[in-house]
This record gives C-alpha cells, sequence and structure tokens, in this order.
C-alpha cells in the first residue's frame, strides 16, 4: 500500500535561524504518529509545510505517493493546526454549517452523526464562546472530519485539556483510525498526553528528529525491571527459572539479567539466587518512565 506520508531531508529556515533541520519521515497508513517535542521544536512548521501554508527550504515531500500533484492530494486531507478555526458567536452546527459550505462537502446529515462522534449533539444553542477547551478541541476534530479524509494532522490537539478530556480525545481518534482507517499525525510537547494512542512515535528536538520508534519499542524501554548481577549467569537464570518460573527476562551482553517479573517481590527473586549457592553482585529495581526516557532525549544539547 502506498505510504501517507514521505518527508525526505525536509529543511526550512526563518531568516538565520533553521527551525526544521533535515527531517525524514515515512507514515505507514492506518497508523497514529505522534510528533513529540518541546515548545519551539519544529513540530508546527513541519506541519504547516505538510498543509502548504509554508514551504521547505530543501528537501521534499510525497503525499498519498505523489510528489508533484501535492494540492490535489491535500483534498484528500484535512488540518487542525495551532487552534480550530470558529465562529465564537455561533453554535457547533452553525459551525460545522459554515465548514460545510466552505469545504462544498457532505451532506447535511453528516453534521448530527459528526456531531454526535464527537459528543456535541446536546450543546443546542449554546454558542462556542461558552465552550470548554476540551469542546472546542471536539467541534474541530468534527469539522476536520466532514470532508471524510483519509489523512489528518492535528496540532496539539489535546493541549491544556484535563485528563478526562484527553482520554476522550484519545478514545475518538483511535476510533476514527480502527473504525474508519484514518492515518493521523498528532503532535504534543508531552509524550504522556499521547501516550496509549500512538503506533508510532517521533520525538523531536530543536528542529531535528531525535529518535523514532514504535509503541512497542517505547514500551519495551519504559518498562521497568530488575536489574541483576551475580557470579553466574547462566546458573543464575536456570535457578531463577526453576524455582519462580520466571520467563520475561533479557540477558544483556553485559552479564547483567533484566528480569520484568516479580518486581514486587525481591526478596524471593534474592532467595532463589542466593539457595542455589550463587553470589550477588547487584540487584536493583530499574523504573524509566515515559517522561524521564522523553526528558533524556530532548534535554538541551542533545540532539
Ligand atoms: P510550540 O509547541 O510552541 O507550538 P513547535 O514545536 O510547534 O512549538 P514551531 O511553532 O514550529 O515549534 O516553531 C519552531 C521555531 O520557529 C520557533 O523558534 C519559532 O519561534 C520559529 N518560528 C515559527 N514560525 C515563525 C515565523 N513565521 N517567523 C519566524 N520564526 C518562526
Amino acid at each position: 500500500m502506498e505510504h501517507v506520508l514521505k518527508l525526505s531531508h525536509l529543511t526550512k529556515k526563518y531568516g538565520k535561524q533553521t527551525v526544521v533541520k533535515d527531517v525524514s519521515l515515512t507514515m505507514e497508513p492506518g497508523h497514529i504518529y505522534g510528533l513529540i517535542g518541546p515548545n519551539g521544536a519544529g513540530k508546527t512548521t513541519i506541519m504547516k509545510m505538510i498543509a502548504g501554508l509554508t514551504s521547505p527550504d530543501s528537501g521534499s515531500m510525497e503525499l498519498f505517493g505523489e510528489k508533484k500533484r501535492l494540492d490535489e492530494m491535500r483534498s484528500r486531507m484535512s488540518f487542525m493546526i495551532e487552534a480550530p478555526f470558529l465562529d465564537n458567536n455561533a453554535t457547533a452546527y452553525q459551525n460545522m454549517m459554515y465548514m460545510r459550505y466552505v469545504r462544498g462537502v457532505a451532506k447535511k446529515e453528516r453534521i448530527g452523526e459528526l456531531l454526535e462522534f464527537v459528543g456535541l449533539s446536546d450543546t443546542g444553542k449554546k454558542q462556542v464562546k461558552d465552550f470548554s477547551l476540551g469542546m472546542r478541541q471536539r467541534l474541530g476534530i468534527g469539522m476536520a472530519l466532514l470532508s471524510r479524509p483519509e489523512f489528518m494532522v492535528l496540532d496539539e490537539p489535546v493541549n491544556g485539556l484535563d485528563p478526562e478530556g484527553i482520554v476522550e480525545i484519545r478514545n475518538m481518534l483511535k476510533k476514527l483510525c480502527s473504525e474508519n482507517g484514518i492515518s493521523i499525525l498528532i503532535s504534543s510537547h508531552l509524550l504522556s498526553e499521547l501516550s496509549e494512542l500512538c503506533t508510532d512515535y517521533v520525538i523531536i528536538n530543536q528542529g531535528s528528529i531525535v529518535e523514532s520508534l514504535s509503541a512497542e519499542a517505547l514500551s519495551e524501554k519504559c518498562r521497568s525491571y530488575l536489574s541483576i548481577c551475580t557470579n553466574d549467569m547462566n546458573g543464575t537464570v536456570a535457578a531463577l527459572s526453576e524455582r519462580l518460573h520466571i520467563s520475561g527476562y533479557k540477558v544483556m551482553e553485559q552479564e547483567e539479567l533484566r528480569l520484568y517479573e516479580c518486581l514486587d517481590d525481591v526478596e524471593s527473586v534474592s532467595k532463589a539466587i542466593s539457595d542455589s549457592g550463587y553470589i550477588i553482585t547487584r540487584l536493583v529495581l530499574e523504573e524509566e518512565s515515559l517522561e524521564a526516557f522523553y526528558l533524556s532525549l530532548v534535554a538541551e544539547g542533545v540532539h
């Protein structure tokens, strides 16, 4: 299947400042990519280049496998960059109607369906100026869905939302991806906000991609484990397998055993090892949280 998006060595300068540096990224269809980076990392600029709102200084872009007919391909996508474009003095329905005229799309009935989908069908005469931030973001997403896009680009849609609001949007986007096969590129300045949502994570700092990894690779990196070193690694593994029936472990190159089980029963682990006659030289619970991992990547000077 064709790639949804392919960025090759994209670079963008504002004056003397290079705000996007040699960014390459290929998006598979049906995936949700999280573009994560601190304020000023270049996330919005990348999204604006994808949307055609600004052009790169060098590098190239493909949308749905097309390098040349980008504008045509953009009709298969929709964007919510920076804040959703809403009329504050109108209702959710009126905003949807307006967008329907602007984009010349969709039957009227679709508005009702979409308001239902984004959880705003009961807002009646309430004007958008009285909406909470979460409601505004959901309306923005509903409006972006009017044209039945295959690919959505959403810039910080959960920024400033409370945990409940984040979960609502997360569930909505997951559904769009799993039930409608919509591919999504979503940005955030906090990795934790997008955890349990994305299939792929792209971490960006100071305009450059510092890490790209799948959700599985990320959870592997952020898994807690017992770090165990002894005077006999093979014997230790055999002893723990026999006595505690462990299966979730990895033996690292430096003769370190990483045990992903029994984390709350260190006593049994150490007893099983020493009762088998081995000497423990290290037994430490290592916990790498999502945020700690992210901060280690975007700390100043790391790029
Ligand atoms: P945020 O989370 O704060 O939105 P971001 O990762 O989206 O950050 P960008 O908005 O892409 O970052 O900005 C990247 C850099 O480019 C910043 O240093 C910003 O000041 C600069 N920048 C963005 N737009 C312009 C512009 N139109 N003219 C000059 N500099 C700009």
